[in-house]
């Protein structure tokens, strides 16, 4: 039986970085060290009880059970699609379900993580927009998402997790403590010890919090961007109001990334809308002068959203522009779009 079937009132350790499982620790008169090895078997692979920590002594075990659990995920919906993409749906304790998306490719396995239920940002393309924000996620329930697909792949044995997007449902700047916390832990060497270079955060673009992220941690950004104008921008992305390009390329310059790194600007290709050459042109010279890569994204159309993928000859012509004029610019190939796995199409339904 999990420790925390019966636990409404106990500490959830994975919601703790370590700095914050050692000052748990200490109210409890353990010393760091012990803090140490409870913190590093959190995260072994498969472990799911105190029971199992075998280095504890008996008492301590069952001290820290009456004490504390550590919350698990395990999918209650699982799809495969026909390109090898992998959708998990997990339900929360408060029945609210999340998704994530794994994407194996030739040389790793890429896991796109959500870090909120729903989201508030209302960007006109996207189905996860339509469904309204309901709830941030803890930093437990993002790191749970990680190991929960970790598992589920060791046992099948389909590899390891080596590279983490926050690109699933939610806008992660807008759960910036739990995201701090939970990017703390998925870095840490104890943890689940992904490389800064592993890890990607995506956002629509809220400009103070992308240069709070810099400083707080290092991590790859990628920045949704969708439109070179700020009136098109005004149309697509309601956070443009708030924070408009000038604002968002300025905090994007402040950002500071790992080493030899660029920042990924994603552009959402909709048919007559964003796709023109001239488009192209001036998105060339929006970027100027900011070490980016682009990624264009046409469209994933859903029956709900009143938009449409442009031809391939508009793709092509799109990005040939950009490649011209020096950037390195790919365009994705939408996967998992069967299961309604792709950008943009991730819109669980929750019983609660
Ligand atoms: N809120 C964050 C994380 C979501 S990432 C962000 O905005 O970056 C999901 C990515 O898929 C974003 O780049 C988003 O703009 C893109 N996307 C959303 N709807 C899409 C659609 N219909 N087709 C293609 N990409 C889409």
């Amino acid at each position: 039986m999990p420790d925390h079937a019966s636990s409404r009132q106990k500490v959830d350790l994975r919601n703790l970085t370590r700095a914050e499982l050692t000052a748990f620790a200490a109210a409890h008169g353990l010393p760091a060290f012990r803090a140490k090895q409870i913190f590093s078997w959190l995260y072994r692979p498969g472990i799911s009880s105190f029971a199992e920590m075998t280095d504890l002594s008996k008492e301590l075990r069952e001290s820290l059970a009456k004490e504390a659990f550590f919350s698990r995920l395990t999918p209650a919906v699982k799809e495969v699609s026909n390109d090898g993409t992998i959708k998990y749906g997990f339900r929360l304790d408060d029945g609210k379900m999340i998704e994530s998306v794994l994407i194996p490719e030739e040389e790793r396995n890429t896991l796109c993580i959500s870090s909120q239920v729903g989201c508030a940002m209302a960007c006109a393309f996207c189905l996860t927009g339509t469904m309204g924000f309901s709830r941030n996620l803890s930093c437990a329930e993002i790191v749970d998402q990680v190991c929960a697909v970790s598992n589920d792949l060791r046992e099948h044995h389909l590899g390891v997790v080596n590279n983490l997007v926050f690109m699933g449902m939610g806008e992660p700047l807008a759960n910036f403590d739990n995201l701090i916390k939970a990017l703390t832990i998925l870095q840490d060497e104890l943890g689940l010890h992904f490389s800064e270079r592993r890890i990607t955060v995506s956002t629509c673009g809220l400009a103070p919090q992308i240069i709070e992220l810099g400083q707080r941690l290092k991590v790859n950004l990628a920045v949704s961007l969708h439109a070179a104008d700020n009136e098109t921008r005004n149309r697509l992305m309601p956070i443009n109001r708030r924070y408009p390009l000038e604002t968002l390329l300025d905090a994007c310059r402040e950002f500071s990334l790992p080493r030899r790194k660029r920042i990924t600007f994603e552009y959402v290709l909709l048919k007559g809308i964003n796709d023109s050459d001239q488009d192209a042109v001036k998105l060339a010279k929006l970027l100027h002068g900011i070490q980016a890569k682009i990624n264009l994204l046409p469209c994933n159309e859903a029956p709900e959203l009143p938009f449409a993928k442009p031809g391939q000859q508009r793709i092509d012509s799109f990005q040939n522009i950009l490649k011209k004029r020096g950037y390195t610019v790919l365009v994705r190939a939408s996967r998992g779009a069967d299961i309604s796995a792709a950008c943009g199409q991730l819109a669980a339904k929750s019983s609660a």
